[in-house]
């Protein structure tokens, strides 16, 4: 099969072309390197179908990252059939550096102009066959996204793919021309590929080129005497790149004919920049963007108009009966959105998918299951390990996709690039690149692209330091711990606010990934910050099309793993918890002496100093189980506590007041825990902090142990977070119930840091 490579800068719509092309829904967004792996897809609409190859986005073909790495050595080692480059068309001088870069390589090579239906809309135009003859190459003007001039583009790239294509540059005419001439003619003695390509590195004196030609190096600086230059003193990397500008200015910029002639005139997005991206606006507009996002998902009081106006509940309009339970189905609707306060869209999709689509279909499977006449202990596997588990995790499905939507968006409009931007100032005092920001905004999402994604980083302790903090920017599986454990709170004992309790547990993640950063950065993984260079892109519209494809995938992965990894944990433990050593099955209220709670009482004293430890007392191994559960998939945390929610109702005899025991809702699931262990606040929040600091899932594990490459890095990566979980556990757990605790870890803090500024300056003298 043919291959055709996407090679473009970043941002040039690279992404959206391969996604119209092959049809598959590859993740497009706006972050310069997200695609650092190498996707395929095949083109079926050509004379034969053909392979399409998604390169990562570059700005040119020299060797400092590995995006340009991978680009470059895919063309001169793969041999595609032909080079389809992707040129952004609002952004033509600039794309066009890279153009006359590839141009040098013996490929055949298609232009596309994409972002044409932009550059239309702002009515400009540009001269299509004047730029062709000029670059010597086909350019097909394309839109990308609204899927025009595709035929013809790969019609074009498959017609040039049959002939043989020798590399020309755009630097012959100028005074380095010769230069590369002669170079080029000795490597063509020497039968190297792609003669002209290779010259033109060896002038620029790229090091990998240095390093493969090492007998002809000797040659090229003879020549390079006899080359007389005052400006660049020498600098022949810098006198390629200014001589490939000038020739992109005086040849390709009068291919452009801009409307209106007034250059001073801002663009919006240099506007929007203005204020997104101020000094001192910059950071509080971010916070505010991120607290609003929090707000419209998890917020139970809209704009907080029920506690402005102090809006009636529907208890207080009689819409309820003695149960609490709505007194008929119109009301049962309107409680999905209002009680006593307006609630955010997250919240009300979040209330109609569990109570009136996820609770009734388990309700009506549960009661068909308990009627069935089935031995009692497969009605207890089925309803209580498998049903509730898997309905806990479900119910998880609607706050994680509208978070996801909005990052989304974010990402896709061009903000998270900006977000990098300010960002870099403040991440440099850390030790980090602005660069690093990227993989862990991704780790909201999930952990194993964000470490992946964490290739991009130049330098090596750089990347592990980020590796270990991606997993505290709390993930998608995570969340469901968050608002379980936050509702119950305020559920239970009647105090805060979820969303507010849910947004500090993010920010705490933030937080303490800046510190483990700054320690680990002046300790074990000293080293110089790589400076940070990107280009903003200009902010686009997110596109629906793309926003539905990334939730479609989400969903398609999270409900995947609820059905697989999450419900094979629920049976393994159910089953656990409903036999003992001896193998005899346990009643529901047999539970303390089953497996699960003989090996999790051993073990239970260790979280003692975390508030769910020993002092839970009998039952207090639950919350052990849960966080051990939680090492397969975080999912299973709250699955957890669902499937031993009747186990617990049933030894405690409790009455669990109103509680929907074996409901589907993990809020309710984790009430049930804290009325039979008598968990306190702290405890409660010190768990949640545990889970979203310490080992991640298998997954990431797998992931941090691929990415880390080196084993003891790797060991002493797992160690961290087993360190890191336990001291920020203990912090919260101890200060939230003795305040006065706060001023034992200041001390022990400042002592920490005396002693690192201690050895940090003995190892400098011993420098000196
Ligand atoms: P990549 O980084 O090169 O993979 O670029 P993407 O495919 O992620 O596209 C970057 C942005 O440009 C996205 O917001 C796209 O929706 C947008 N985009 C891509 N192609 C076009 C196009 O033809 N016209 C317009 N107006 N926008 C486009
Ligand atoms: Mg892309």
């Amino acid at each position: 099969m043919k291959r055709f490579a996407l090679a473009g800068n970043p941002n040039c719509g690279k992404t959206t072309l391969f996604n119209s092309l092959t049809g598959s829904t590859a993740h497009v967004g706006n972050w310069p390197g997200v695609t650092v792996d190498k996707r395929d897809g095949v083109y079926k609409k050509c004379a034969e179908p053909v392979k399409i190859i998604d390169l990562p986005g570059i700005y040119s073909l020299s060797p400092y990252t590995p995006e340009e790495l991978i680009a470059r050595n895919y063309i001169l080692d793969e041999k595609p059939d032909c080079v389809i480059n992707i040129v952004d068309a609002t952004n033509l001088e600039r794309n066009l550096y890279l153009t006359t870069q590839i141009l040098e390589m013996d490929v055949p090579v298609v232009v596309a102009l994409n972002m044409m239906d932009a550059v239309k809309k702002s009515g400009d135009s540009i001269n299509a066959k004047l730029l062709e003859e000029r670059l010597g190459v086909p350019v097909v003007e394309i839109s990308a996204l609204k899927e025009t001039g595709l035929k013809e583009l790969m019609d074009k790239a498959f017609n040039e793919s049959k002939k043989i294509r020798e590399g020309s540059t755009v630097l012959e005419t100028s005074p380095l021309g010769h230069l590369i001439g002669d170079v080029k003619i000795a490597l063509k003695g020497q039968n190297v590929a792609n003669p002209l390509f290779h010259a033109v590195k060896l002038v620029e004196q790229d090091e990998i080129e240095a390093n493969m030609h090492k007998e002809t190096l000797p040659m090229v600086e003879e020549f390079k005497k006899t080359f007389n230059d005052e400006i660049f003193g020498g600098d022949f990397e810098a006198l390629v790149a200014d001589a490939r500008y000038k020739y992109i200015s005086s040849n390709f910029a009068s291919v452009l004919s801009k409307k209106s002639k007034d250059t001073t005139k801002m663009s919006k997005s240099d506007k929007a920049d203005k204020v997104l991206t101020h000094k001192w606006w910059g950071i509080p507009i971010f916070l505010v963007i991120l607290f609003g996002i929090f707000h419209l998902t998890f917020g139970e009081d809209l704009l907080f108009l029920g506690k402005i106006f102090s809006l009636p509940s529907l208890e207080d309009l009689g819409l309820l009966n003695e149960d609490g339970d709505p007194i008929n189905f119109g009301v049962r609707i309107l409680a999905t959105f209002y009680d006593g306060a307006v609630m955010s869209p997250g919240v009300w999709i979040n209330n109609v998918w569990n109570d009136l689509i996820v609770g009734e279909f388990f309700g009506w499977l549960g009661g068909l299951v308990e009627e069935s006449g089935m031995a009692p202990w497969a009605i207890g596997l089925i309803n209580n390990g498998i049903f509730d588990g898997i309905s806990a995790v479900l119910s998880f499905l609607p706050p994680i996709l509208v978070l996801f939507l909005f990052f989304s968006i974010l990402e896709d409009s061009g903000y998270m690039a900006r977000i990098a931007f300010i960002l870099d100032r403040m991440f440099r005092r850390f030790g980090l690149s602005g660069r690093a920001f990227m993989p862990m905004i991704m780790g909201f999402g999930c952990s194993v692209p964000a470490m992946i994604n964490t290739r991009t980083l130049a330098d090596d302790k750089e990347r592990t330091a980020t590796v270990r903090v991606i997993p505290f920017f709390s993930c998608g599986a995570k969340l469901p711990i968050l608002t379980a454990v936050a509702g119950a709170i305020v559920a239970f004992f009647g105090v805060g606010n979820a969303d507010v309790i849910t947004f500090s547990m993010y920010l705490l993640g933030i937080v303490t990934a800046i510190v483990c950063v700054l320690l680990m950065r002046s300790t074990t993984l000293k080293g110089e910050t790589p400076p940070f260079i990107m280009e903003l892109p200009t902010y686009h519209v997110p596109q629906f099309k793309n926003l539905m494809a990334h939730l479609w995938d989400k969903t398609k992965h999270f409900v995947k793993k609820a059905f697989t990894i999450i419900l094979a944990s629920t049976i393994v433990i159910w089953a656990l918890t409903h036999f003992s050593f001896n193998w005899t099955f346990l009643e529901d209220e047999q539970v303390n002496e089953s497996i699960l709670a003989g090996i999790a009482q051993l073990v239970q004293p260790i979280f003692t100093p975390l508030g769910f430890g020993s002092q839970l007392g009998s039952l207090g191994w639950v919350f052990v189980v849960a966080a051990v559960a939680g090492l397969i998939a975080k999912e299973n945390v709250i699955a957890t506590f669902a499937t031993l929610a009747a186990c617990l109702a049933a030894v405690t005899g409790l009455d669990l007041g109103g509680l929907a025991i074996d409901a589907e809702d993990g809020i309710d699931a984790v009430q049930a825990m804290i009325q039979a262990t008598g968990i306190t606040i702290p405890g409660l929040i010190a768990f949640i902090a545990f889970n979203m600091t310490t080992i991640p899932c298998f997954a990431a594990v797998a992931t941090a142990k691929a990415e880390l490459g080196n084993k003891s890095t790797y060991h002493w990566t797992l160690v961290f977070w087993l360190v890191a979980s336990y001291v920020v556990s203990a912090i919260i757990y101890t200060v939230g119930s003795w305040w006065w605790t706060i001023f034992i870890w200041m001390v022990a803090c400042a002592g920490l840091v005396a002693c690192i500024i201690m050895r940090n300056k003995k190892a400098a003298k011993r420098l000196n």
